[in-house]
């Protein structure tokens, strides 16, 4: 063929974390057959759905069956029985987003993805380490990205530029993939200011919203001024345990607007366009989840979840490792001891320890030297892994 194809593709990193990663799983389980390995590497959920989002997707499967109440194509932005019980859900956090900004979707990962249709050549500004998928988006589409680096000076939360600088599309994600950091009320209003100042976009990122237990913002709507320079997405894969099940939203507020254009508008008709909706089981399985009976059982897998990354967290203390998430995140990002590489770190927790984690270079430069194990395994496995570093 002689087409042109998208040569910004050839700029993008080869990420091979996670094949290289099972392939030195694999490699190790060869040459030690018996071993039994702990695997704390990879972002998923592990229990089942709630019970309230199984019946309803059943429930709903068989209303599909039946000529009375088969339903064709849903509504490209979700159904209103979700779109409501999203608003909802938005109330008890004390904000008010009304049901028609919600666009429901097939998850958080699509949305961030797909954002970048609805905006022009910007400066973007992403902070590192973070979730692969802003920069390699906007890579895509040939956008100029600033990256402002997290450290342990910061507590892997950056925070804007002292300079005003020009419009630009910045993302952020709290609680953090991979760190774990949150930002309180003070640094993401520092943010939102900032935004507001130089005519700017935030992109927030609150796929793990359900995992805070301090006195933080659950959403960037809590902070006065966000729906004048905040796009929210988010999710049920790591609330609801949807991974597989595949639900998330974006909401854009009405008063978003840059030049006389609405960015609700664009992103409508974005999805229009491009997308066709999410299906009818799904929708109802994620009302449930929303269902007072659905987020006592979506909460007590969360509490699960986070026992085992406080088992974590102490052992890091105990051994003083720095070590920053754990208390309002499922993932506990930590320096590797003595000036490790998080390869060289990796190899060693394998073959010493049989356990699996992540090195943080798979998540940006700024995470060289940092490892990020996950508390989304079984208790068992977890007080396992504890007790095996106990010499560490
Ligand atoms: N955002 C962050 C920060 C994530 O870590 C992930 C998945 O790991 C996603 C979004 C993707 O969520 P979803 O499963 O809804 O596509």
């Amino acid at each position: 063929m002689k087409i042109n194809v998208n040569e910004n593709f050839g700029k993008i990193k080869q990420n091979y974390l996670f094949s290289d990663i099972a392939s030195k799983v694999k490699a190790f389980k060869e040459a030690n057959p018996d071993a039994s390995i702990i695997k704390m590497g990879i972002g998923d959920v592990t229990l089942p759905l709630p019970e309230p989002s199984v019946n309803a997707m059943i429930a709903a499967a068989k209303e599909m069956g039946v000529k009375e109440t088969f339903r064709g194509y849903p509504p490209e932005y979700g159904y209103d029985f979700l779109r409501e019980a999203i608003s909802g859900h938005y109330k008890t956090l004390g904000t008010d987003v009304k049901a028609s900004s919600i666009f429901v979707s097939d998850g958080a990962k699509s949305d961030l993805g797909n954002i970048v249709d609805i905006l022009g050549d910007n400066e973007i500004i992403i902070p590192d380490p973070v979730y692969p998928v802003y920069v390699d988006s906007n890579t895509m589409s040939g956008r100029k990205i600033t990256l402002v680096p997290g450290s342990r000076d910061n507590g892997f939360l950056p925070m804007p530029p002292e300079k005003k600088g020009n419009p630009a599309v910045i993302y952020i994600c709290s609680p953090n993939n991979p760190t774990g950091a949150v930002y309180g009320f003070d640094g993401l209003k520092a943010w939102v200011d900032y935004a507001l100042d130089t005519g700017s976009l935030i992109i927030f990122d609150a796929a793990y919203e359900a995992f805070i237990t301090e006195n933080v913002p659950h959403t960037i709507y809590q902070i006065k001024g966000a729906d004048q320079c905040a796009i929210e997405v988010s999710s049920f894969s790591k609330f609801a345990g949807f991974t597989g099940t595949r639900c998330g939203w974006t909401v854009v507020p009405e008063g978003l607007e840059s030049n006389g254009t609405k960015i609700a508008a664009l992103w409508a008709r974005r999805q229009a366009t491009k997308f066709n909706g999410v299906s009818y089981p799904v929708q109802r399985a994620a009302e449930a989840a929303l269902s007072p009976e659905g987020i006592k059982a979506c909460m007590a897998n969360i509490e699960y979840y986070r026992k085992n990354a406080c088992m974590l967290a102490e052992l890091l203390r105990s051994k003083d490792i720095f070590f920053t998430g754990g208390v309002n995140s499922p993932y506990i990002w930590l320096k590797c001891p003595n000036n490790m590489g998080g390869w060289e770190f990796f190899d060693m927790l394998l073959n010493k320890y049989g356990i699996v984690g992540t090195p943080g270079e798979g998540f940006g430069d700024a995470g060289s030297g940092y490892f990020r194990l996950t508390a989304f395994g079984s208790a068992e496995g977890t007080a396992e892994a504890c007790q095996r570093l106990k010499d560490l």
